[in-house]
């Protein structure tokens, strides 16, 4: 059995077990302490923190690899700017999108405060847009990297390994070193991912457990308009660029995706899922290290489509609830915006709400109306950041199929890259 499959059977089972015990064993101290706050707490957290052990090392070698292995500036500036470019792009068009449908469909015009209202939402701290560029670079590239710091960690090694390639044959055994070092952490992403199907059920379980479906039932409005755009940019518009603008075929890129949608969706953060991104299009999509390396840890950080689908609906509905009149320019501040604050945040769980207050404190929204959509976030949270990974996925392989660095022959394999079984030592010494 494939480990996709085996994934999927794990996740389901969680989803499963975390419901029934919602329903039918929610105030059992027992099941509370020992399994949800326990087991699956405990079993859930190991394993996201594997996940993200692996990010800040995994990127930094694989783009020092990258831009070793372009060595040319200029094909590097190339890549960074069409990268740039094609997420604004999908991520203005993935809005308005979100905009449009949420105009006409009009969620929360008959809402009632009755159907819940939690208590209040604390207005989290925003940092200015400007701050944005200055943190670009870091003032210490050791926080940089303590702090997983994505944006400045790509800064801090692209320039090393510019410099490293000023540096002539000196540098040489800096590279292969280099080379090397990613190789191990290639291998620890294969270790992690085959045990992935036990934590993602731990993750599925405890959520499933805390988060009930009958929490969705009084923003049921809100909550499927978000669904339905999220499905419509997925399978829509991204499928179309790829197809338009790559000439790569959806259904077999799809297919391949599925690994990194479904850990982006038990995690519910870009960031914690760039080992398995970058391993979906390195070795089963085929785009080669260089340009693999340096776009999809840079998309984690700045491009999110799905999030920006979710405040383009929470706008409109917000607006509806407390009967406010947002116009066209309101929107288009809304659309421009949500495309800044997703540069200058990170990839990581729940960030979506925080750029949701910049947004309506830009707009002149009552900030306080994010506590109504709170309850049903994290069950959001976890299927955008489903799409958040997959448009970095589509972007990646467009600009690598506009650089000649997609292998069509792995890309047409639909075996290419599987997860081979892991083997320790000694194993492989007693099989040879
Ligand atoms: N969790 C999302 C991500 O990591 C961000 C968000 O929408 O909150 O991509």
């Amino acid at each position: 059995m494939n480990i996709t499959t085996k994934i999927l059977i794990w996740m389901t089972a969680g989803l499963t077990v975390g419901s029934l015990i919602n329903n039918f064993a929610y105030n059992n101290i027992i099941i509370q302490n020992y399994f949800v706050d326990g087991l699956f707490h405990v079993a859930g957290s190991v394993f996201i923190n594997l996940l993200k052990m692996l990010v800040v090392p995994l990127v930094t070698f694989s783009l020092l690899c990258g831009v070793c292995g372009i060595g040319d500036i200029s094909k590097l500036g190339r890549i960074g700017i069409k990268a740039f470019f094609l997420f604004l792009l999908s991520t203005a068009l993935a809005i308005s999108l979100a905009i449009l449908v949420a105009v006409n469909i009009a969620p929360g015009k008959s809402f009632n405060f009755s159907q819940g209202m939690p208590d209040s939402f604390t207005v989290p701290e925003t940092p200015p847009i400007t701050q944005v560029f200055i943190d670009l670079v870091p003032s210490n590239p050791v926080t940089a990297f303590a702090e997983g710091n994505m944006l400045q960690i790509i800064f801090f090694t692209i320039l090393f390994a510019i410099s490293l390639l000023m540096i002539g044959e000196r540098g040489r055994p800096l590279i292969e070193g280099a080379e090397r070092i990613n190789d191990v952490m290639m291998k620890i992403v294969n270790v992690v991912m085959s045990i992935a199907p036990y934590g993602v059920f731990a993750l599925m379980a405890k959520t499933f457990a805390e988060q009930g479906i009958g929490l969705i039932m009084p923003m049921i409005g809100y909550f499927g308009v978000v669904v339905a755009v999220l499905f419509c940019h997925a399978m829509g518009t991204l499928m179309l660029l790829l197809k338009f603008l790559g000439r790569i075929s959806p259904v077999k890129f799809l297919k391949k995706m599925r690994t990194a949608q479904i850990f982006a969706f038990s995690t519910a953060s870009s960031n914690a899922t760039i080992p398995v991104t970058l391993r979906t299009v390195e070795k089963r999509m085929g785009v080669d290290n260089s340009t693999a390396a340096f776009i999809v840890p840079f998309g984690a950080t700045i491009n999110m489509d799905g999030t920006a689908i979710m405040q383009g609906v929470a706008t409109v509905f917000i607006a509806n609830v407390y009967g406010i009149e947002i116009g066209v320019t309101g929107y288009l501040t809304v659309i421009g915006m949500s495309v800044l604050a997703s540069i200058g945040t990170a990839g990581v769980p729940g960030v979506g709400l925080i750029m949701l207050a910049m947004v309506f404190n830009q707009i002149g929204l009552p900030v306080e109306g994010i506590a109504l959509i709170m309850g049903v976030d994290r069950l959001l949270d976890m299927i955008r950041t489903a799409v958040n990974v997959t448009g970095d996925a589509v972007v990646t392989a467009i600009v690598a199929q506009s650089e000649n660095s997609l292998s069509m022959t792995v890309f047409n394999d639909p075996t290419a890259g599987t997860l081979e079984s892991v083997h320790l030592p000694h194993q492989d010494a007693a099989q040879h």
